[in-house]
């Protein structure tokens, strides 16, 4: 499966104690992120990561037409709700392509955690049969 990662400033912490606690079950998954993200998260886990440019460059909208390609399965966007940079990515264009294409899309740790665990039991493999990316 193809798993997208971007994080706010103030949840990038949180999206590298992510990574680090899931790393033995992403590290068989295709990595891509934002910049500032996955350069933290490779850092942190030896993962090998994607990186597309930084959220405030375009990066997420790099994710986006990946999305609409159908070359995502899972996104994980840790948003900051409380405090958002102006120069940070908003979500509403990524969030409507998920929904457009049924993409699973987490804003927050604890529905990060679902779709993991179910990435690992395999819930998720009807995605290779309903949308086959090769
Ligand atoms: P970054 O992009 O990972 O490059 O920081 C995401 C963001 O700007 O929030």
């Amino acid at each position: 499966m193809n798993i997208a990662l971007i994080a706010h400033d103030a949840k990038k912490e949180l999206m590298v104690q992510f990574c680090i606690a899931y790393c033995g079950i992403l590290s068989r998954h295709s990595l891509c992120a934002t910049g500032t993200t996955g350069k933290m998260v490779a850092e942190a886990t030896g993962l090998q990561i994607q990186r597309f440019l930084s959220g405030s460059q375009g990066g997420d909208q790099q994710i986006a037409s990946l999305v609409a390609c159908d070359e995502i399965d899972i996104v994980l966007f840790f948003r900051d709700p409380l405090n958002p940079k102006n120069s940070e990515p908003n979500e509403t264009n990524l969030l409507r392509l998920c929904d457009v294409h049924n993409i699973p899309y987490a804003t927050n740790i604890a529905t990060g955690e679902m779709l993991i665990h179910g990435l690992d039991r395999g819930d998720l493999d009807w995605r290779n049969i309903a949308y086959p990316h090769g």
